[in-house]
Order: C-alpha cells, then sequence, then structure tokens
C-alpha cells in the first residue's frame, strides 16, 4: 500500500483493539479498487474517547469504526446520530463530513444482509434470539420490523425485559421467551451470546430439540459448537462471518459513497481468521 499526502485515513476505536480482523478487510479493498484510502487500528483507551473522537476532526480522518467497549459511549461526542442508530442506541461508524461528525450504526443491517445473501427470507417468520446485549439490540431492531415475531431470551431476565419492552416499540409483535428450550418452536434461531467464542464453552440450549429445516445462526464469525450440531440435525447453520463482512460493506459505503469488491474483502476476512 502507498500513502501519499493526498491518503484519506479511516480505522478502528476500540479497548483492546488488537484483535480486529477490520483492517485487513478494508486494506484490501481500497487496494483493489484503487482508492487512495486507509485502515488503521488505533486502541483508545475509556479516559481518552472524547479526545479521541476530537482528533478525528482535527487529524481530518474521513470516518472510524467504534467497537468494544465504546459503542455506547461515543454517541454523546458525536454532532448527529442516524435515528435508527440512536433508536438502538450504539454506534458503530463515524462519518466526518467537513468536520461535521456523524454516527451510524451498522452491525443489523450487516446481519440483515448475511441473511439474504443466505438466501433467508424473514417475512412473517417467528425469530427467537438469545442473548440480550449491544449485538441483540442492533439485531433485533431489524427483525423485529421485518419479521413476523421475535422473541428473546436472555441470561439476565431484567436485561431481556427492558431490550422485549424497547423492541416492542418498533412493530409490536416482541416478546420474552421464558423457557430457552422453545427455540424449538421457532424458523429462525439466532444466537447473540459470546457463547462459542472459546474451545470449551457450554452450548447456548440442548441442540437435541432442534428440527430438521430450522435456520440457526450464530453472529460468533466461526463455526462454533451449536452451528456444528444444527447441522448434524439437518438444519441451515450461518456463522457470523457474514454479519461482520457486510457491516465493514456498509461502513466502507459510508465513508467512500464508492461500491466495494465485496468478495475481496470476504477472502481477507477468511484469510485473517487463519493466521
Ligand atoms: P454484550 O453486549 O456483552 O452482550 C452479550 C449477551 O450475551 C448478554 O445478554 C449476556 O447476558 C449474554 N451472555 C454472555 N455470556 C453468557 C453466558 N455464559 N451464558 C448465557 N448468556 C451469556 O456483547 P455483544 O456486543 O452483544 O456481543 C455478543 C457477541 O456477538 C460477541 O461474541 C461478539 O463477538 C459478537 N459480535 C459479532 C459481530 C459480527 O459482526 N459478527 C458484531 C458484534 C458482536 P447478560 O445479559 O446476562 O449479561
Amino acid at each position: 500500500m502507498r500513502i501519499s499526502g493526498r491518503t484519506k485515513i479511516t480505522g478502528i476505536f476500540g479497548y483492546p483493539v488488537e484483535h480486529t480482523l477490520s483492517p485487513g478487510m478494508h486494506n484490501a479493498a481500497f487496494e483493489k479498487i484503487g482508492l487512495d484510502y486507509c485502515y488503521l487500528p488505533f486502541l483508545v483507551r475509556p479516559d481518552y474517547l472524547e479526545d479521541a473522537v476530537k482528533s478525528i476532526r482535527a487529524l481530518n480522518f474521513s470516518g472510524v469504526n467504534i467497537t468494544i467497549p465504546h459503542k455506547e459511549k461515543v454517541m454523546v461526542f458525536l454532532d448527529e446520530v442516524d435515528e435508527e442508530a440512536a433508536f438502538i442506541g450504539a454506534v458503530n461508524t463515524v462519518v466526518n463530513s467537513g468536520g461535521i461528525l456523524k454516527g451510524y450504526n451498522t452491525d443489523g443491517r450487516g446481519f440483515m444482509r448475511s441473511l439474504s445473501e443466505n438466501g433467508v427470507e424473514v417475512k412473517n417468520k417467528d425469530v427467537a434470539i438469545i442473548g440480550a446485549g449491544g449485538a441483540a439490540r442492533a439485531i433485533g431492531y431489524y427483525l423485529s420490523r421485518d419479521a413476523g415475531t421475535l422473541s428473546v431470551y436472555g441470561r439476565t431476565k431484567e436485561r431481556a425485559e427492558t431490550l422485549v419492552r424497547d423492541l416492542d416499540k418498533v412493530k409490536g409483535n416482541v416478546a420474552l421467551m421464558r423457557d430457552i428450550l422453545e427455540v424449538q418452536k421457532f424458523h429462525i434461531i439466532v444466537n447473540a451470546t459470546p457463547l462459542g467464542l472459546k474451545e470449551n464453552d457450554p452450548l447456548p440450549f440442548d441442540p437435541e430439540v432442534l428440527k430438521p429445516g430450522q435456520i440457526v445462526c450464530d453472529i460468533i464469525y466461526k463455526k462454533t459448537g451449536l452451528l456444528h450440531e444444527a447441522s448434524k440435525k439437518g438444519c441451515v447453520a450461518i456463522d457470523g462471518l457474514g454479519m461482520l463482512l457486510w457491516q465493514g460493506v456498509l461502513s466502507f459505503e459510508l465513508w467512500t459513497r464508492e461500491k466495494p469488491p465485496v468478495e475481496v474483502m470476504r477472502n481477507a476476512l477468511k484469510a485473517a481468521i487463519k493466521e
């Protein structure tokens, strides 16, 4: 990659940030289509978040991604927040338009694009989300809008109840799932917990209850134990690589207003995961 005086800067603010796969994905895309941009990782300690956001303006960055633990806290430091990101309550993409910083959330739409590229149609379907954290909230916003019904199961009941109450404002079709084994009733099941990230993690639920034809998604970007078991039971198993890819594609489009080479980005992600 050739850096010149004209190179536009993007990147990611996180703490920690060293495990991010996004620099490989974005830089491969910039290079492929000859865009004079680069994407860098920035370790931003929580105490420095406000200064880091100011630096987007001061150093004339085109924009950045925001990751754990800053997605919610960053919002107060921005000039504007897109309506959907405001509803979700988290921002993962900031765009600098002439010094005006606007926040967006591309995680949920990224997940929906991943479903559609796998041929999954959510209209009139009953969907279950396991987990009630930030990712569940972003995904749940779009699922409640587009699916028939949405049910949420959470380890901490109060957190799940709050998410159900908030998401139900979108279309009035969201309910709390009290027993995780109810997953057997749903067309689509989404694991939005970190269970499966580590080798020895337990499965989020007993896969024996799954039935052939159910769609089981994990937003963790590798083939988790849950997805292996779901495939064995004849379910369609979708991992989180597509969500990671498409949230990146949408951020890329917001910064550059160009169409990125999606397959180059996908291959860069796969290569980074293998490393
Ligand atoms: P988060 O805000 O910390 O929420 C995690 C949720 O999972 C919480 O509801 C938590 O329950 C639940 N949970 C955690 N450990 C659990 C366990 N041992 N048993 C049952 N439930 C458990 O995290 P997040 O930002 O939503 O992220 C969740 C996962 O999604 C992470 O693994 C992250 O890597 C992945 N992710 C992927 C993408 C992608 O692009 N593919 C994007 C964003 C996130 P409590 O409510 O009880 O705390």
